[in-house]
């Protein structure tokens, strides 16, 4: 059985069963994940401004930070050091050197932070970080791969972006091609060509999947 959606555009591999009106006892975990460049952050960042009670998982990450983001909001700029340290001490649900030189995770207590606070938590995290979060909470969790229409469009969006070096351009399109091949691993993809189309159907999706319980 399905979360029924006649929507052709995305392809459910796990199965569902709708059932409207349940009351949710348990936070969810939506985890948005795809190659840099792909559009999942702007589509994370559209699904927090609609009515589904979610809030963003903050990261920790020993990048430096850019200058229009915040720490605390956009994720926790800490030290290798201070990573370390968090890493030696259990602190992170999950962890990634996700590229050369610069980690990022999950820490447990942002999962709590969020959920005492009534709401479900949003991720926009690398493939391997979406695969263990869905390992460790499986059926609360809604992964979500967002596919770029080509390798040619993630390149054009970096360099759009401006927030790369040439170097560090290179390693984000050869991880890239690597990561394409991971979407059939996740529960749902959503194709970002059109950027309204892709934001509907994130909704689409993301708002079934909290009031659906899966088989099992
Ligand atoms: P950026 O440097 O562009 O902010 O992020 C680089 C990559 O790291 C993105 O694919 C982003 O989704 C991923 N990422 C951000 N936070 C985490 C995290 O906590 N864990 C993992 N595994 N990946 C993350």
């Amino acid at each position: 059985m399905y979360c029924l959606s006649k929507h052709n555009r995305f392809i459910f591999y796990n199965h569902f069963i709708f059932q409207k009106n349940i009351s949710l006892v348990q936070g969810k975990l939506i985890i948005f994940t795809a190659p840099s460049g792909s559009g999942k952050t702007t589509l994370v960042k559209h699904l927090l401004k609609q009515d589904l009670n979610l809030s963003f998982s903050v990261s920790a990450t020993t990048r430096e930070k850019r200058a229009k983001e915040t720490d605390g909001k956009d994720y926790y700029f800490i030290s290798y050091k201070a990573f370390l340290q968090k890493i030696e001490n259990g602190d992170f649900l999950e962890y990634q050197e996700v590229y050369d030189g610069n980690y990022y995770g999950t820490l447990h207590k942002e999962l709590e932070r969020v959920w005492a606070m009534g709401k479900h938590i949003i991720f926009d995290i690398d493939v391997e970080g979406a695969l263990n979060i869905k390992r460790a909470y499986g059926e609360r969790v809604l992964t979500v791969f967002v596919r770029p229409p080509s390798v040619e469009v993630i390149e054009q969006r970096l360099r759009r972006r401006a927030t790369e070096s040439k170097k560090t351009l290179k390693q984000r399109l050869d991880k890239a091609v690597a990561e394409l091949a991971y979407e059939p691993r996740f529960d749902v993809s959503v194709l970002n060509d059109d950027l309204d189309t892709a934001k509907a159907d994130a909704y689409e999706i993301v708002s079934k999947f909290l009031v659906c319980e899966k088989v099992l």
